[in-house]
This record gives C-alpha cells, structure tokens and sequence, in this order.
C-alpha cells in the first residue's frame, strides 16, 4: 500500500488539488493522507465542502501580521511532525506557494520523494509574483516527479536541467475541478442583476500590483464600463483592506460595477461560465476562463502562462491606464476579435490530469 500525502494550504491549491485527492482515494493499493497548513482558512473550508474532502491534519499556522519567515517557521516544525508521524512514501505539493515550498523542503530534510504538481511555471522574475516565483524554482530542484500542465512548462523545466526522465506532461488539474463545479441550472441574484447585459468578471488582488497600478488599472475599467452602457461589471473583492480601500475610492458612484464578497469557488466558477469576458490579474483564473472558452484580459506585465495568450484566447494588458483602457475597449467593440478569442483551442488539459498522475504514482517505486 503506497502512502501518499497531499499538502496544500490556500484556496486556488486547493481547487487543483482537490480533484487530484479524491481519484487518489478511488485508487486500491494507495492510502492518502490530506494535510492543509491554514495559510488560508475561511476560503478554504467552502472548497474541501464542494469536492467532499475532510483533511487528516490542519496545522492553522496563520497569525495576524505574520511575516514570511515567521509562517515558514511555524509550518516546517508543523510538517515535519507529521511527516514523522505519517511517514509517507511520497509528498504531493502543488506550485508556488510559501506551503508548497515549506513541505517540499520538510520532505527533502527527511529524504521523503517529492511530487510537484503544476511544476515549471516561470516568469524568470524573481519578484514577480513574489515570493512565488522563488517557491516554484526551489521546488524544483527538489522534487522528483515534476507533473508539468504543459510543453511549455516542461521546456521549462528541461532548460534548467531538471532530468527529462522526472517530468510528466499530465494537464492541469484545474480542468478537472471545473468538470465538477460548474452547473447548467445555477442562480444567483447577481447574475439577475446582470441579465440582459455583457457581463464582465474582474479580480484583481496581485501584491505587485498595490498602489500605483492597481488604481491604473480601477481607473481604466471605470472609464470603459461607463462608456458602454451594454455592459454590467461584478467585481468579487479580495479580502486584502488595501485592495479593498483602493477599489471603494476608485469606484465609488459607479453604478454598472458591483463589488462584492469574495465569492465561494463553486459560484466563482459560474459566474466565469456565464460572463462575456474576463480581466484579472490572478494566475489560475487565466486557465479557467480559456478552458471555459473566455476572453481574458491579464492585467500583468509578465505571467508564468504564455499558452494562452499564444493560442490566442488572452491578451497580456499590461497595468497602465492607458493599455487596460484600449485593450478592453477593442474586445468590446470588435465582435470578430471577440469571437475569436472564444474559439481557441484549451491548451491547459483534457480534465484527466489528476487520473494521469494517480498513475505515475501507482507505477512508480520510490
Ligand atoms: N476564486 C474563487 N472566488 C473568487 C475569486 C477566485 O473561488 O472570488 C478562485 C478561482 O476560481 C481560481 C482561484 O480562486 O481557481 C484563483 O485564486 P487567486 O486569484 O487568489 O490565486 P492565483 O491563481 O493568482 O494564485
């Protein structure tokens, strides 16, 4: 009986690694363990509730005003106990975050293999995204099996001199939550209010991007959503209070455009489903909206998935004022752009990621 342990900690982990938990746990001969760190909490529990999983360990490591060091600290003491404890023949990560990093590096120190899931995604930014662009290379100079979601990402990987034989071209999990999240009955009074007009989806949270370019890029959708009077906005706002204080000045009297709560990932997802377009400066959103055969407008000067925008269903805006302003405007106007954005082939998976890499773990011997 191989034992598997699956570490994640925040909400968009959790949505890629979900899907990837439960075929590990239709698999016989494998025994998963599922162990979340808190890095986040009340996004958390609304994901592990939609794909029915109950987590063996929760370390709750978050501490108000807690810096990077600090939450490293508290969740390598944490993961190296149970790690101890569980003893497992492999540890599951996934991307870039300070958990994935944190339990690769556990695992390394009690020379447990490492999986990384979603493994070779770069900007070559160091400090963009930060600190995650660190997290993912240093994952990947420990992990042993690398599940890269694309060629692109394995090339990735290959340059850097990652051994070719430790990389599975698998697709991205995301796919696959999707397959069980979005619903062709959902409701939702937002989605009323919007009915009958373009709906655009924004989020927009990016550490780099607090301050200067996130009012640039408030100002801009503000202009744009005002001069078209077919179009309604929903904007499900971070928790961050700087996002938040920013968003409240930038779009007070706006009144096509709605903030609101961050919304549960089920609800995200329809509300994705049914939008006409997306912008957003998230990482994982950018797949989503392809796979779901969505424009999407990257409010970013850089991201760690080119395939979309070579494929032709995202376009790289920028955070100028001025760049957000023409992009958006142009995908509004130009019905043929818009179309052909919507029509390109998914390069981000099949929906069969997480059966591919319950695979590999089935036939490998560690
Ligand atoms: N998401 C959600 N509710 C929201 C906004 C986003 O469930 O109100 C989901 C979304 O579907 C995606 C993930 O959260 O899977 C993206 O999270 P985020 O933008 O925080 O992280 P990133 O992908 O940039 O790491």
């Amino acid at each position: 009986m191989k034992r598997v342990m699956v570490v994640f900690g925040t909400r968009p982990e959790a949505i890629k690694m979900c899907p990837l938990v439960n075929e590990l746990k239709s698999r016989e001969g494998i025994r998963t363990f599922v162990c979340v760190t808190g890095q986040h909490t009340d996004m958390l529990s609304g994901v592990l509730d939609a794909f029915d999983v109950v987590a063996d360990y929760n370390l709750s490591v978050m501490r108000q005003g807690q810096g990077l060091s600090e939450l490293s600290r508290a969740m390598l003491e944490g993961l190296d106990k149970i790690f101890r404890e569980v003893n497992p023949d492999i540890v599951l990560v996934h991307g870039d975050t300070s958990t994935a990093f944190c339990a690769a590096l556990a695992a390394f120190y009690l020379k447990i293999p490492v999986g990384h899931v979603e493994a070779g995604l770069r900007t070559y930014d160091i400090y963009s995204p930060y600190p995650e662009e660190f997290n993912r290379r240093a994952i990947s100079i420990i992990a042993r099996y690398n599940f890269a979601p694309t060629e692109h990402a394995k090339k990735n990987l290959v340059r850097e001199g990652v051994a070719d034989r430790s990389i599975y071209i698998t697709g991205n999990t995301v796919i696959d939550a999707l397959s069980t999240s979005v619903k062709s009955d959902y409701r939702h009074t937002e989605l009323e209010w919007a009915q009958g007009s373009r709906l655009i989806l924004i989020t927009a949270h990016r550490r780099e991007n607090i301050g200067a370019p996130m009012r640039n890029i408030f100002k801009a959708l503000r202009r744009v959503i005002e001069d078209s009077e077919d179009v309604k906005a929903i904007y499900p706002i971070h928790k961050n209070p700087e996002v938040r204080r920013i968003a409240y000045e930038e779009f007070s009297g706006c009144e096509r455009l709605h903030l609101i709560e961050p919304l549960e990932m089920l609800d995200f997802h329809n509300f994705m489903a049914r939008s006409y377009m997306l912008l957003t400066d998230s990482g994982g959103i950018q797949e989503e909206a392809i796979a779901l055969g969505k424009p999407v407008l990257i409010m970013r000067n850089t991201t760690e998935r080119p395939e979309g925008i070579e494929t032709g269903g995202a376009v790289l805006t920028g955070t100028t004022e001025q760049g957000i302003y023409d992009n958006f405007t142009r995908l509004l106007k130009d019905r043929s752009l818009y179309e052909s954005m919507c029509d390109k082939k998914n390069p981000y998976g099949d929906g069969k990621a997480s059966q591919r890499i319950a695979d590999i773990i089935l036939r490998k011997s560690y």
